[in-house]
């Protein structure tokens, strides 16, 4: 576990927790649960209430968090979703044990609980279309109106429930209502539906049942079922709170869970609702739900970040009360942290020009060593090939720089990293005139990267020996979305109108050192000069395919930066 979680500060639902349980509230237990919707995979947003659940579970004695799927909605729910998200679950870090649970497990329970709730009256099936039902609805400022079958009998509704449930009757053409106060100031108690009419197939269920409950119904006693004593969960459910309390109260179930409402994670330059993210697959915007580019934690994991980068993320964002937007920024502070402490540095030249060494014999290999990480020595060093012949980037060499430009230019003597001095003499153009390659001779006493005579170079290049590196395409990746705010867009407008065009940029003739011809997928390291590269799964044997994770300049740390020295803190962030 990484520092940003061992210090992390108490956030007011672990006050709250922590209050029930020395109160001896529940019984001093602890339950929790995540509960996701099996109908997209899961993204950064629900990691935060993945850590904080699962978190707040492992903080206190005997504490447990359940996995819970919500599966109540069979037409956008699939089995490749669970699985995905179970295998998400586990890699960020988290075990739930034997409690794996599906709501539609509690199918037969929660018709006994809508049945008894008909009983006593406090439920009656509705004929009214979707439409009329809305319409009759009213709003902030008006009353709703009474169905005008709000007051069937207790056997006419059971009758009617028992012939929904039997599959006698339409999709949409009834539903059951809860009956509680059409002109309630509270929208979610305006009787609001239970059960609906769905003729499709369900990935556990299968053809069951022609009747689902609606999550608003499931939800709350599903906790209640599981006893659940601390049911955490997004801002937006705040309303819905007194309509679950009601369903508890009636149906007199016991203990009660509390539910207690956080702050939704958002990212800038992203969107996190899964209807969003599900059109932007479907719709080929990109390649899947595991695109790199995607807040998915497929996407992350695909792109590089590690699961402990993304644990310490949603432990240093903390849990609020009120919504707001964290800088990507931030995201890609966590992961450089995290990857500068781990990946080994390696020498990658993306846009390769030929640099030859006149003086440098034909065919000798000079064997050179490099430091595989600075950070921690214990990683060692490793040898390097160094030829005649090398590439190094094309953005390193200009034919006519400017003043400020310490790279290679003609006549210009540059570092080789861990190598040799070299001096550009001469440059070979192609037919159209543009620099093929480079002409230079190098200094044999400078081996290591130092001269003996103490002479100094301003700039240190990056390179690979040309006939020793292997050939790798390499995806560069920008934001998705260029405004902060994606989805809020006025009417009529598309959030795809925000696309990034430039969001990947595909290089096919990079070239990298042959240590890591042993390169395995999902494996990072950190091109030196350039940012932290993780080997793609569509990389072959002889073709290495890599994933820009993020680049070595730290926005975030500067912005924070700025912000302490601006609050007069004096503090500096260590990089
Ligand atoms: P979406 O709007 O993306 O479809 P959802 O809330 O419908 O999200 P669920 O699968 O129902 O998705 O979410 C499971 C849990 O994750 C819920 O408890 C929900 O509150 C939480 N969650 C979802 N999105 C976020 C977010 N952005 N930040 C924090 N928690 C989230
Ligand atoms: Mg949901």
């Amino acid at each position: 576990m990484s520092t940003d979680e061992s210090v992390r500060s108490k956030d007011f639902i672990r006050s709250i927790v922590e209050r029930d349980v020395q109160r001896g509230k529940h019984g001093g237990r602890v339950v929790t649960r995540f509960p996701p919707e099996p109908n997209g995979c899961l993204h950064i947003g629900h990691a935060k209430a993945i850590c904080l659940n699962f978190g707040i579970a492992s903080e206190f004695p005997g504490g447990l968090c359940n996995l819970r799927f919500d599966d109540t909605n069979p037409s956008t729910e699939t089995t490749e979703h669970v699985e995905a998200i179970i295998d998400d679950v586990r890699w960020l870090g988290f075990d739930w044990g034997d409690r794996l649970y599906f709501t539609s497990d509690y199918f037969e329970q929660l018709h006994v609980f809508a049945s008894r709730l008909i009983q006593k009256g406090k439920a009656f099936v509705d004929d009214q279309s979707a439409d009329e039902i809305r319409a009759n609805n009213g709003s902030l400022t008006e009353p709703g109106r009474d169905s005008p079958y709000r007051d069937r009998s207790v056997d006419e509704n059971l009758d009617l429930f028992a012939r929904m449930k039997a599959g006698e009757f339409e999709e949409g053409s009834r539903v059951l209502r809860a009956k509680i106060d059409m002109a309630s100031p509270i929208l979610t108690l305006r009787d609001p539906i239970m059960y609906r009419i769905q003729r499709v197939h369900h990935h556990r269920t299968e053809t069951d049942w022609y009747i689902y409950p609606m999550y608003d119904f499931a939800h709350g006693q599903s906790d209640a079922i599981e006893g659940i004593t601390h049911s955490i969960c997004t801002l937006e459910f705040q309303g819905h709170r007194p309509l679950y309390d009601w369903f508890i109260e009636q149906l007199e179930l016991e203990p009660r869970p509390q539910q207690i409402e956080f702050a939704r994670l958002n990212l800038s330059h992203t969107v996190m609702s899964k209807r969003l993210l599900r059109q932007l697959v479907d719709e080929g915007h990109v390649r899947g739900w595991d695109d790199p580019r995607l807040p998915t934690l497929r996407g992350l994991r695909r792109r590089g970040y590690t699961a402990a980068s993304i644990r310490s993320f949603c432990a240093g964002v903390g849990v609020a009360k009120r919504d707001n937007t964290i800088e990507l920024a931030r995201l890609e502070h966590s992961i450089r942290q995290d990857l500068n402490l781990h990946a080994p540095r390696v020498m990658a030249v993306l846009r390769p020009l030929k640099l030859v060494i006149e003086n440098f014999p034909e065919g000798v290999v000079d064997e050179l060593e490099a430091v595989n990480n600075p950070e921690d020595e214990s990683m060692g060093t490793r040898s390097v090939p160094f030829s005649r012949e090398l590439y190094i980037e094309r953005d390193d060499f200009m034919e006519d720089p400017p003043k400020k430009f310490f790279r290679l230019a003609p006549g210009r003597e540059v570092r080789l990293r861990y190598a040799y001095f070299v001096t550009c003499i001469g440059v070979v153009r192609d037919a159209a005139g543009e620099v093929a390659e480079l002409r230079c001779t190098y200094d044999p006493e400078t081996r290591g990267g130092d001269a003996p005579d103490g002479r100094k170079v301003k700039g240190t290049l990056h390179w690979v020996s040309a006939p020793h590196a292997l050939s790798a395409e390499v995806r560069l990746y920008e934001h998705l979305f260029t405004p902060e705010d994606p989805a809020n867009v006025a009417e009529g407008e598309s959030f795809l109108d925000g696309l990034n065009r430039d969001s990947l940029q595909i290089l096919g003739d990079a070239k990298v050192e042959p240590s890591l011809a042993d390169a395995v997928v999902g494996s990072s390291h950190q091109f030196e000069r350039l940012g932290y590269f993780c080997v793609d799964p569509d990389s072959t044997g002889d073709r290495l395919a890599f994933n820009r994770t993020v680049t070595l300049r730290d926005t975030w740390a500067k912005i924070a930066k700025q912000a302490m020295t601006r609050a007069g803190a004096g503090g500096k962030e260590k990089r």
